[in-house]
């Protein structure tokens, strides 16, 4: 989210637009435009050279209607209470359009991680966990990783809440790693959930996958599975990714008209998502200006690496070949352009339908949890596939049957899921 930008008006602007096609009560409106529970709070750590540092946290819980709050923590140095209250209402939407029984939450803190020594962060970690642990839990709140934080970082979360509460209790967070409560098929889940939905939207327009192309804009862990899934389940083909070079401080685009080989360029890419740039012209790459993949003949789009990438000023770059936007990055396209993709007859796949394979997946990761049984990778993403498709079709059908276009319709199916689970509680 750009920094000029409030983005909880944001999230509550978006909320009133819904609201008014939906004709919400307004009496509903006022719960659901604001968090049901928000908590500020001070973590005193004792740093390595023994001084005592005070950092300031956060825990936002937009509405659990639907079930325990469900949303990551962020550790950043601009995070903002206002930030984490957008975050953690457009998880309600998330969780509930991906019709998951969870509400939606998010945390923060204001840090740079990236000055902490592990041991700083470890007792960062804890420190979060002793402020919040009364009001987390597998059936209140589960938080995840997300900007600024590691799945290391999660399994020190759950051990303080297992301290704490006296019990092992896995299921309190998500994104814990292998071997320690977190769940297979987690990296692929998000990435794969993107071609889950291209799929079922190119079956609704008609084309056939095997000779449809992309262009991908990023190669982190959303990409990277976006670009697998597209080649290997979809036949298609991927005519380039793209990515931020930290070297030369400037993005690239990774083009080759015979397609990329997604696998070949994960060897070649560090943790970060940057593509060794000589090993891929070595490998026959041709490399081009960073919005070069906005610019491409393909069927398909599929920007997954930051917010606000394509706007007003680039959207007419994108050529009248493309027929499909899959949003696999939060917040990718502007309302200004998706105002050109509706008169342009793009058929847009929203943010919190596209992407939510990461969230579903982390349900998935409670559910084993809280079984203590663990299913195999390929029967976590045939169930995720299975989701993503329902979550799909539910988003279609509300489109179709009252004209709109499917981000409204997203927010549409959500919102009326969050309002029904609130009226059955008696809430309303
Ligand atoms: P990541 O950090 O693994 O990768 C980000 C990629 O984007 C990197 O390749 C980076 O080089 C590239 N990038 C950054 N700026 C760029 C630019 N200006 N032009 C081109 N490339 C650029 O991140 P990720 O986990 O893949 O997440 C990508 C997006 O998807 C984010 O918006 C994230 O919020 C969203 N998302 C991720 C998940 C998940 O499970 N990882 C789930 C839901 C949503």
């Amino acid at each position: 989210m750009a920094s000029n930008i409030n983005a909880f008006e944001m999230a509550q602007r978006q909320f009133d637009g819904v609201a008014d096609l939906l004709k919400l009560d307004p009496q509903v409106r006022e719960i659901l435009r604001w968090p049901l529970r928000e908590y500020s709070f001070r973590i005193p750590v004792r740093m390595d050279d023994g001084t005592i540092k005070v950092f300031q946290g956060f825990r936002v819980q937009h509405n659990d209607a639907r079930g325990p709050n469900k949303g990551g923590i962020r550790f950043h140095p601009a995070e903002t209470l206002d930030t984490v209250r957008a975050l953690a209402t457009w998880m309600t939407w998330k969780c509930a359009v991906a019709d998951i029984p969870l509400g939606g939450g998010k945390g923060g803190v204001i840090c740079d991680p990236a000055t902490l020594s592990v041991g700083e962060k470890e007792r960062l970690c804890r420190g979060w966990v002793q402020q919040m642990w009364k009001n987390i839990g597998p059936r209140q709140d589960v938080p995840a990783p997300d900007v600024g934080t590691t799945p290391q970082m999660m399994g020190w979360m759950m051990d303080e809440y297992s301290r704490l509460s006296g019990e092992y209790t896995p299921g309190v967070i998500t994104g814990k790693p292998l071997g320690g409560g977190g769940s297979l098929g987690r990296t692929e889940a998000t990435g794969f959930g993107v071609i889950y939905t291209v799929r079922e939207a190119m079956k609704h327009l008609g084309l056939d996958s095997s000779k449809c192309t992309a262009s991908i804009q990023g190669f982190g862990n959303v990409a990277q599975y976006a670009a697998i899934g597209f080649i290997e389940f979809l036949k298609g083909k991927v005519v380039c990714v793209s990515c931020y070079d930290r070297e030369d401080k400037t993005s690239y685009t990774y083009y080759k008209a015979d397609g990329v080989d997604p696998r070949f360029l994960m060897s070649i890419t560090d943790q970060y998502g940057s593509i060794d740039k000589a090993k891929a012209k070595a490998a026959g790459y041709t490399i081009e200006a960073g919005d070069a993949w906005l610019t491409k003949e393909v069927d398909v789009l599929i920007p997954a690496a930051i917010e606000n990438q394509i706007t007003a000023e680039n959207v007419d770059k994108i050529s009248s070949k493309v027929k499909i936007v899959a949003e696999g990055a939060n917040g990718p396209v502007t309302p200004e352009a998706d105002e050109v993709f509706k008169k342009r007859g793009i058929f847009d796949i929203p943010d919190f339908l596209c992407n939510a394979g990461g969230v579903t997946c982390s349900y998935f990761e409670g559910v084993q949890n809280d079984m203590n049984f663990y299913w195999t990778k390929e029967e976590v993403l045939e169930k995720l596939d299975t989701k993503m498709t329902q979550a799909f079709h539910g988003v279609l059908e509300m489109s179709q049957k009252e004209k709109v276009y499917m981000r409204d319709a997203a927010y549409m199916v959500a919102i009326a899921r969050v309002v029904k689970a609130m009226e059955l509680r008696g809430w309303i």
